[in-house]
């Protein structure tokens, strides 16, 4: 076996890219093509056109033009092209020795001289070199992985690949051409193919890509489902305590939560483990249902768990369902990675025992060191934001218990509801789909960054009507510095512009401890104005909070958007929320802008998203934390996914060898990730 160090660093660059099986380099496509198989004549190559010409070297010579260069001179039948080289090596200036006959390709723009190429790609013509027969595949590269690198080694894993046919003949969608034709077609596409139907994505070729992925996918997700239907669960099943909370919440449930009550209600008195994704927008109210579910399943002898994505979610999380539970003789304990030592251990003595109904926390609730006594329903709020690995962790840890535990993810990242269903063969979904009464829409203002003044006026009057104020600054992983730095700034600035009033100040790069500070000021109403990162993204409750400011919004996600916005509006009062960018804007910003001031409503704010960001990338890896898939794109290919769906049902039934080598080629070591 050779090792990290035997390896060459284009080799572990491709292993970075999870490239390292030939299938995995055969399923690498090209980005683009060159056409390197027409000749260009010189007289017909156009300003701003990259042509391909071949001619003979005339004249060579180095020149002093502001800096040293080489300039040569080619010429064909009909006319003469200029070659410019800034940096160039000895062995190029032979190369390019008069007489020489060369083939070059690149740029063609009007220079000082005529028309020239500046640093063309060159090649000696030695007697006869043949035009390629195909298109030239252009690869995502890198520094450490170079293009002449990466075609070859795809080139060579393409054909060593073992693509055969798995599925049993007749039963691919009309028109699709083999794995191997497709791959080959996609690679390396014959001069005047259709790239235009290459990049939309519609070729056959494509198609038959997408379909081999979701075939995969389904069979995956029904092979999960049908493990999990012979696990078993506790069924928890009991009225008195959920009664009791409802008895005691300030308000009655809306038809939307009751239906939602009820559908969890019934999975979890089933003996099964459920699998239930709960989603609903911001605001509509999900907490209280996670806490209804936990009462049936504490009611009913059994513990449970929820987790938080942040520290601050989980505290928040943490003192509503105090303030619910408590009341009721229940005991909630709360775990969180900060919390150390004596403490710690006293919760987890509590855990164990079982004497803690609910335990609240963040991921580390799944570390190694938690035992529960009697888990029975697990809830992870967020799901989008936890790694699915994460999530993976949490089922096999609980796999130690004869009994799996329900599960119940929540998110407010909407996905189209049939969507889901059809995608997620695995996953029950609930929705949702209406606002507690008696808010009022929050209107959306967009400002260019000069009318800050504007924008802080407006925070005094709302200061000075008893209100809190969220001011969000945006923060770029790779910026972290200069974020912290502009944050820091804009808190400064407010401080000063806004005498008596008490600002805080809150970011990632805070301690724990000093967090929760700040968090439990701004909630006690004490702190007006609260100038944060985005750890306040999701979650945060505040009812109070009637104006958010989001700096550089056009730095931000339209999905982060909508969060933030829903951090307003929580209570009666009306409520805005101000967008500041700085210009210029991107077309991508404006129409993201535009989206936001136009709708409220999550679900329409996600078909924008889908229609801004275009196919690709939707439930992608930005929202679930893991890339689900390359090649399809649920919206866009719903028909190939029902065929897709109801082949793998064939498959599992019929040809399960076939089913299980499909598996394997497309998601190899991962497919034990996707049940998850
Ligand atoms: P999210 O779905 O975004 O997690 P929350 O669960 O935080 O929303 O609920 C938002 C706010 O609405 C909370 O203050 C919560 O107590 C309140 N709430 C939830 N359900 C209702 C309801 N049926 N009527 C009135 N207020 C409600
Ligand atoms: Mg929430």
């Amino acid at each position: 076996m050779p090792t990290a160090r035997d390896k060459s660093a284009p080799q572990r660059a491709m292993e970075r890219l999870g490239l390292v099986r030939d299938i995995d380099l055969a399923l690498h496509l090209p980005l683009r093509y060159e056409d390197e198989t027409r000749l260009d004549a010189i007289a017909d190559v156009r300003d701003g056109e990259t042509a391909q010409v071949e001619g003979e070297v005339v004249d060579n010579r180095v020149e002093q033009r502001g800096r040293r260069q080489l300039i040569v001179r080619i010429a064909d039948a009909g006319g003469e092209l200029v070659l410019r080289f800034l940096n160039f090596y000895p062995s190029q200036q032979k190369q390019l020795a008069l007489g020489n006959r060369v083939r070059v390709r690149g740029e063609v723009r009007g220079g000082f001289l005529g028309r020239e190429m500046v640093h063309p790609v060159v090649k000696v013509l030695n007697g006869d070199l043949p035009l390629p027969q195909a298109l030239t595949p252009v690869y995502p590269a890198s520094a450490q992985l170079p293009q002449a690198y990466l075609r070859k080694a795809v080139a060579s894993a393409l054909a060593r690949a073992p693509l055969e046919e798995l599925l049993p003949p007749g039963q691919l969608p009309p028109g699709l051409p083999s794995l191997r034709e497709a791959l080959q077609f996609l690679h390396h596409p014959p001069p005047g193919a259709p790239l235009a139907a290459f990049e939309d994505h519609s070729h056959p070729a494509w198609q038959r890509l997408k379909f081999d992925e979701l075939l995969a996918q389904q069979l995956s997700q029904l092979q999960s489902r049908d493990e999990r239907a012979a696990l078993r669960a506790p069924a928890l099943q009991d009225t008195a305590l959920p009664a009791q909370l409802r008895a005691a919440l300030p308000f009655a449930l809306t038809a939307a939560q009751e239906r939602v009550v009820a559908e969890i209600g019934a999975d979890l008195a089933r003996p099964r483990p459920m699998n239930r994704l709960l989603q609903g927008d911001v605001g509509s109210g999900k907490t209280v249902v996670a806490a209804l579910a936990a009462a049936a399943a504490i009611g009913a002898g059994w513990q449970c768990a929820l987790m938080a994505p942040t520290e601050i979610l989980a505290e928040q999380h943490f003192r509503k369902l105090i303030g619910w539970l408590e009341p009721l003789g229940l005991k909630v304990a709360w775990l969180s990675g900060s919390r150390k030592g004596k403490g710690r251990k006293a919760m987890l003595e509590q855990v164990a025992s079982g004497d803690a109904a609910l335990v609240v926390g963040t991921h580390a609730v799944i570390q190694d060191d938690v035992v529960f006594a009697r888990l029975g329903l697990a809830v992870v709020d967020e799901q989008h934001r936890f790694g699915v690995a994460q999530r993976l962790a949490l089922r096999a840890k609980l796999e130690e218990q004869r009994l799996e535990p329900h599960l119940l993810m929540m998110s407010a990242t909407p996905i189209p509801r049939t969507l889901a269903m059809t995608y997620f063969a695995d996953l029950d979904v609930s929705t949702i789909d209406e606002l507690p009464p008696g808010r009022t829409p929050v209107v959306t203002k967009v400002f260019a960054d000069g009318k800050r003044d504007l924008v802080i006026a407006k925070i005094r009057d709302e200061v000075a009507k008893g209100r809190q104020v969220y001011w969000v600054c945006p923060l770029v992983e790779e910026s972290e510095h200069v974020d912290l730095q502009n944050a820091t700034a804009t808190h400064a600035q407010l401080s000063e512009a806004l005498p008596g009033v008490m600002v805080g100040l809150l970011h990632g790069r805070m301690a724990a401890a000093e967090k929760a500070a700040v968090m439990s000021l701004f909630s006690g109403g004490q702190m007006q104005v609260l100038v944060a990162t985005t750890v306040i993204e999701v979650g945060v409750d505040v009812p109070n909070a009637s104006l958010m400011v989001i700096e550089h919004a056009e730095r931000f996600g339209l999905a982060q958007l909508h969060q933030l916005r829903g951090r307003v509006g929580r209570g009666a009062v009306a409520s805005v929320c101000v967008l500041l960018y700085t210009a210029p804007l991107s077309d991508t910003g404006k129409a993201r802008l535009r989206a936001m001031a136009e709708t409220t409503d999550g679900f329409e704010i996600a078909r924008r998203d889908l229609e801004i960001r275009g196919p690709g990338e939707f439930m992608g890896a930005r929202q679930s934390g893991d890339a689900l898939l390359r090649f399809a794109d649920l919206a866009e290919d719903s028909a190939l996914l029902q065929q897709a769906r109801e082949l793998a049902a064939l498959l599992l039934r019929r040809h399960p060898a076939a089913a299980r080598a499909h598996v394997d080629r497309w998601l190899g070591g991962k497919a034990e990730f996707l049940k998850a």
